[in-house]
């Protein structure tokens, strides 16, 4: 399992470990899979997370750069890589059968045995052929609560292409505090949305831990409210899978989503995807928290669809396919 390796935060002693400290989508994908693929019998080396806890079945390699990762791979000898690193860590033709999850925006780097999240994302990428596996959530790392608390939560990076200040907007159209969590590196973007919304937003932080699931188990609606444009590398974004929409529905917490990518596929079950550029008046807040699933039926949702071991199975599928020799783009 190759996860790219990133830094925790300004901390240089310390690596994003699997699952991570705080934000990390691709870190709880990695995490998640792991945590299906030990139940059904499988040995995993995890590469590029270093620091991350080894448990029976899982060994955790130091290796952060592409050739010590070469070198790793072939101490271990796998029947095969799963890759989400977009080819930072693997070779375009590498000496094991692969499979590749793309996290991102447009074509990928290698397209060889890609998985897509989405048909937009898939869609996006011009392939047609490809797989397309959503993103696992393991219930037994959540809480469940039915009791909600009046707030409404963002949980991601505070970013233009995340729709924070949409979330600002919604929360005060729907007369609720909005609590935005989540790291905040355009800071021009934050005090844009505090200032704007000083009786609205309260900004908390980054979060980890049960103050993460907590917020997820509590709050009355979570706010996805992702934008198409201000991606992460410029241009046009694309909600490529969206992590945060399953752990909000498993906790028994409904989800506000825009109709951006992956969400117009997924968000209707667990909530709603509303028209990415409204900006709703209190009556179409009011009309659209009061349509809203009932917990238990957005955790069952969840579950069936997206939980850890129907997502392995899929994988585990695709695995075989290209450990037995199969292509595909
Ligand atoms: N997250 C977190 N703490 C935070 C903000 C986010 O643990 O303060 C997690 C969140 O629960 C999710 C991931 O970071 O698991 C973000 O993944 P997502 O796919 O939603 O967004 P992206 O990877 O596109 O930024």
């Amino acid at each position: 399992m190759l996860n790219p390796p990133h830094r925790y935060g300004q901390d240089t002693t310390q690596w994003i470990t699997v699952p991570p400290q705080g934000y990390g989508g691709i870190q709880w994908v990695a995490a998640t899979l792991i945590d299906g693929l030990l139940d059904a019998g499988c040995e995993i080396l995890l590469v590029g997370a270093p620091g991350s806890a080894p448990r029976p079945g899982l060994t955790v390699s130091g290796a952060t750069t592409f050739d010590a990762t070469r070198v790793a791979l072939r101490e271990f000898g796998p029947d095969v890589v799963h890759d989400h690193t977009n080819g930072q860590m693997l070779p375009a033709e590498p000496d094991w059968p692969a499979v590749r999850t793309h996290h991102l925006n447009g074509a990928p780097e290698h397209r060889a045995n890609i998985v897509y999240l989405s048909r937009a994302q898939c869609r996006a990428a011009g392939s047609t052929g490809a797989p397309i596996i959503r993103l696992p959530v393991n219930p037994d790392r959540y809480t469940y609560r039915e009791t909600k608390a009046d707030f409404l939560l963002f949980l991601g990076r505070v970013s233009a292409h995340k729709g924070a200040r949409q979330a600002a907007a919604f929360a005060q159209a729907a007369s609720l505090p909005l609590r935005l969590a989540g790291p905040a590196w355009e800071l021009d973007y934050l005090h844009g949305i505090l200032t704007d919304y000083p009786s609205t937003a309260e900004y908390i932080g980054e979060v980890g831990g049960p103050c993460r699931t907590d917020l997820l188990a509590d709050a009355q609606a979570l706010l996805v409210l992702s934008q198409p444009f201000g991606g992460p590398l410029g241009g046009e974004w694309i909600e490529p899978g969206a992590t945060v929409v399953a752990e909000a529905a498993v906790s028994g917490t409904p989800v506000i989503a825009t109709d951006n990518g992956c969400l117009a596929e997924i968000a209707p079950q667990v909530g709603t995807a509303l028209p990415a550029e409204l900006t709703p008046t209190p009556e179409q807040a009011a009309k659209v928290l009061a349509g809203l699933p009932a917990p238990k039926h957005l955790r069952a949702t969840a579950v069936e669809r997206w939980g850890h071991h129907v997502i392995t199975a899929k994988y585990l599928e695709v695995y075989r396919r290209a450990a037995s020799g199969g292509t595909w783009v």
